[in-house]
């Protein structure tokens, strides 16, 4: 029986660990879907700068075939001018001509105008650029740390497993039974050693005619919370004199 008991106690131990190991197992996905947040920050950040890229490309562009068409109407303007007939087509020629002339200057304009924006933007991109390879370095080693713990987690649950399973072989099935009942039902962990009357697992003060029973049985049940409670004589305390021994250390060699 002392060794169904032990056996009994390490697997509540070994539950113990594995339902906090497990809990935090569970917080990783959280962890690493945080981790991302600074980077993703970035990548929103450049998303929009290159989108303002290319919207400044494509009004340079509109700009760029206004000219192609202005120049276009000039050269047919100047075609007309070598065949004008009176005064007033000519008139009219250069009228087109210097509308078209000003149009351009107004786009080419606009171009320059544009063109520094777009330098701007680009200055900006280059800049946010590098921020988004920094972050992304520090999201690897983050990102390397957390996985650690989680292969740290996962080992530490498949020893547990493994001990679980040695130590099963010496409990006795009809404690196991009402050990698992427990375990099923979340209070974890389920068998506790005690050598004072209070229970171990919620705490409570156990009645002294009850404990002085688990003491005699070496084992009972918290009348709280229902676990498993086996008797541990306490431990003695270390000896205090001994100590004084310290001191004397400086009379040899
Ligand atoms: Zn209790």
């Amino acid at each position: 029986m002392p060794n169904s008991i032990d056996a009994i106690l390490q697997i509540s131990q070994q539950d113990r660990v594995l339902a906090t190991s497990k809990k935090r197992l569970k917080t990783i996905p959280e962890k690493k879907k945080k981790l991302r947040i600074p980077v993703e920050k970035v990548e929103f950040h450049l998303d929009k700068l290159k989108e303002k890229e290319e919207e400044i490309y494509g009004k340079i562009r509109e700009r760029e075939t206004l000219v192609d068409v202005e120049n276009e109407k000039i050269k047919k303007s100047d075609g007309k001018m070598a065949i004008i007939k009176n005064q007033k087509e000519y008139m009219a020629s250069q009228k087109e001509i210097d509308i078209a002339k000003k149009t351009i200057k107004r786009v080419e304009d606009q171009i320059l105008e544009l063109e520094a924006h777009k330098e701007e933007i680009s200055k900006q991109l280059s800049s946010v650029m590098e921020e988004y390879k920094q972050e992304k370095e520090v999201l690897s080693e983050k990102e390397q740390e957390v996985l650690n713990i989680e292969r740290e987690i996962l080992s530490k649950i498949d020893e547990c497993k493994k001990s679980k399973a040695e130590v099963m072989l010496n409990v006795e099935p009809d404690v196991f039974k009402e050990y698992e009942e427990l375990v099923n039902r979340d209070v974890i962990p389920a068998a506790v050693a005690i050598s004072r009357s209070n229970c171990m697992g919620c705490a409570m003060a156990i009645p002294a005619q009850l404990f002085n029973e688990i003491m005699r049985d070496s084992f009972g049940r918290c009348p709280h919370c229902n676990r498993l409670l086996f008797y541990k004589a306490p431990e003695k305390p270390a000896e205090q004199p001994k100590k004084k021994t310290k001191p004397k250390k400086k009379a040899k060699k």
